[in-house]
Formats: structure tokens, sequence, C-alpha cells
């Protein structure tokens, strides 16, 4: 194997889902709904199917999703596209993968909020890229500025961002996000900002597009998905948005890793985007339910909970159980009550004491998934 794949081994996600299939356990890891999308979605995609929509669609996107994301765009936000300000991918993933591959030269320094999604570590380093972490701390995750600022250095060329974050669940507010848009500015720095889950915000918070502030515009990449946005995370439909050149960066990696995916689906999307926003709200509401549930219940056991401002992510604390270690806990989790959740360790650095009690739990399910989950877990205590 070539050295780019040194330590960064599989995603966590494929292993602990294996882990729940061989142990009959119920999957509080992997964050996938239980539930599809609206019908109407599904069925544009069959409409696509057999309207011939089969073939490869174009590699920048077909036309109908560029333009309902410049319609999305405008509406939720007020950010005025034009269609060369935005490109299809497969998925988030591969956003991710093209931005980075495509502005990141090797030795570069990538500044990138800790926990990190996993992906992210994986692309930093395939680009020979270098991470330059900034902590979110437990309890409530908010971001150090000054911590930002102090990560960034003359070989800096991006900022990854992630909001609202996975697996925090923490929303960066207004007010973060113009510590960011501040650094970047003074700094002439790039953003990359992941916002997969930016319908899925709960409370009084807000999401924020990075790009909406002062400034920020040409310098942000932003990324969304309709796995996380329209409960399609199997479809791998995403989109990067930003100024054209930038733009063209992340198409002209992406032409080279999937060049184009999704041909009927991509139709489906696009009627998504246009006709399905009561979706959003009708999902952050049954959400909001699930997340209290959830919550209560685990910390009815004991754990240490920090309820999430967003995403269908909690993560809990569980040395309030005398656990150390989130692996050790999750692996034997698995095996005494048959219940699967993540070890938030793998989104921090190697040996950080920071996530080493750290557990992820996904209330993107059933309430009867939960509910059996939440037995199993007062069963085995
Ligand atoms: N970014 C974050 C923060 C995620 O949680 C995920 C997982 N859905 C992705 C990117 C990947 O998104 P996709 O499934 O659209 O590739
Ligand atoms: N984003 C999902 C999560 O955080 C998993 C995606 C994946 O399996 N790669 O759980």
């Amino acid at each position: 194997t070539a050295r780019r794949l040194e330590g960064v081994g599989s995603t966590i996600f494929a292993e602990m889902s294996a882990l729940a299939v061989r142990t009959g356990s119920v999957n509080l890891g992997q964050g996938f709904p239980d539930l599809s999308g609206p019908a109407s979605v599904v069925e544009a995609a069959y409409d696509a199917m057999r309207a011939g929509r089969n073939q490869y669609p174009p590699g920048h996107g077909s036309p109908e999703l560029v333009a309902a994301v410049v319609s999305h765009q405008r509406r939720h936000y007020g950010l005025e596209l034009t269609p060369d300000q935005v490109v299809v991918t497969t998925g988030a993933t591969e956003a991710v993968a093209a931005a980075v591959l495509g502005l990141v030269d090797p030795g570069d320094e990538v500044v990138v909020l800790e926990p990190y999604y996993d992906s992210y570590r994986a692309m930093v380093q395939f680009a020979g890229g270098v991470r330059r972490p900034v902590t979110l701390r437990a309890p409530d995750y908010r971001l150090d500025v000054a911590e930002l600022e102090a990560a960034v250095t003359p070989r800096t060329k991006l900022v990854l961002l992630n909001t609202p974050h996975n697996p925090t669940g923490h929303v960066l507010s207004r007010a973060e996000l113009e510590g960011v848009a501040d650094v970047a500015r003074r700094h002439d720095l790039v953003v990359v900002t992941d916002e997969v889950y930016e319908h899925l915000v709960f409370d009084d918070h807000r999401h924020v597009p990075l790009a909406t502030l002062p400034g920020m515009f040409e310098r942000t990449v932003t990324i969304s998905s309709s796995g996380k946005t329209f409960s399609f995370t199997g479809w791998k439909i995403g989109w990067a948005s930003g100024p054209a050149e930038l733009v063209a960066a992340v198409e002209g990696a992406k032409n080279w890793l999937s060049y184009s995916s999704g041909a009927p689906f991509q139709p489906a999307v696009a009627h998504a985007l246009e006709h399905e926003d009561a979706f959003h709200e009708a999902l952050r509401d049954d959400l909001l339910a699930k997340r209290d549930h959830l919550c209560a219940g685990l910390a009815e056991l004991g754990l240490e909970v920090h309820v999430p401002q967003g995403t269908y992510f909690v993560t809990t604390d569980v040395s309030s159980l005398g656990w150390e270690d989130s692996m050790a806990f999750c692996l034997g989790l698995a095996e005494r009550a048959r219940v699967v959740a993540i070890p938030s360790q793998v989104f921090y650095e190697d040996g950080s004491e920071e996530g080493r009690h750290l557990v992820r739990w996904a209330f993107c399910k059933e309430r009867e998934v939960i509910d059996e989950g939440l037995r199993r877990l007062r069963g085995a205590r």
C-alpha cells in the first residue's frame, strides 16, 4: 500500500456498522436515517430513469440541479450565484475530497476543527497537506477564535470548517463565524465549509452560512448534500458552491475522481430542492423530539450528556460511568448490551486526551429503535 494510506485505516462508520451486524446490535453509530426522504422525490428518480436519464450526466452537474442549488442559496440565504459557481459532486465526501485535492499543495497547512469528520484527515493526507487542528472543547464545544488564529502560519492554505458540526452538534454562532471571517480576511485564507447539516438546527440556534458574511463569499467554498438534507444518504448527490475560480479548482479535481455520477438522482434532488422545503421542518421537529428522548435516556443511565444544537448526533462523556477509553467502551458495549455507538476519540489527533472518553450516538432512527437501544442499555447496566 501507498504511504498516503498510512494511519487513515478504514472508516469507523463501516467498522462499527459491521460490528452491529455481527453482534445483532441496535445501530446508533453510523449516521443514516431509518426512513427515506419525500416520496415525491423517489417518484422523480423513477421518472428520470424511465425518461432515459441513465447515461453520464455533465461533469459540472445536471442543469436543473445546478439551477436548483442556485435557487436554494438565494431563497434561504440571499446568496446570488451563477451556474458556473456551483458544481455537483458524488456526495459531500467527494466535494471535500475535490476541494482539498484541488486547493492544497504538498506541505501546505490546513486548519481544521477538532474533532473532525474522518474523511478530512484522509483527504489532507492524500493531498500531502499538514493538519493544524483547533480543538472544540466539551461540554459546549465553543470555538476559541484566538486559538484558530494561533494555528495560522505563513504556510496555511485553507481552513476546513464544519457547521453544524459533526460529531459535537455545535452550531457555530454568528459571533464565532465573524471571528473566523476576520482571521480569514486578515490572513487572506480560503475557507472550505462543510454545511451538510444546514437544515438540522434546533431550539433558537440558527445556521449562518460563512459565505454570507462580508468579504467571505469570494474566499469560501460551501458544501452540502442531499444525504442529510433530504435523508437520501445512499444517493450520494452533493454540491459545492462559491466564486467561479474556487469552484473551477474543485471541479478540476472532481473531473478526475468520479467525473460524474447519479444521473437519475440529480433531477430528483433538483425536484426536492425546489419543492420540498417543508421536509426540512418536519425532519427537524421529528429529530428534536428524538434528541430530547435519547438525551434523557442516556442521562438516566448516568452518562454526562452534551446536548447538541444541531445535526443528529449526541455526545456523551463515559468517564462519568468509570470508563476511560471510548473505544474499549464501544467495543464492549456491542458485546454486552448489543448497542453500537461511535468512539469519538477517532475524530481527534492520535493520543489526544480531549476525546478519549467521548462517545457519539445517532438519533436519526425510528422511535422504537431508540427505545430498544435504551432498553438494552438499561438491561446491561
Ligand atoms: N461531512 C459531514 C460533516 C458528514 O457528517 C458527512 C456524512 N454524511 C459527510 C460530509 C458526507 O456526506 P455524503 O454522504 O453526502 O458524502
Ligand atoms: N456521515 C455519517 C456519520 O457521521 C457517516 C457517513 C459514512 O458512513 N461515511 O455517521
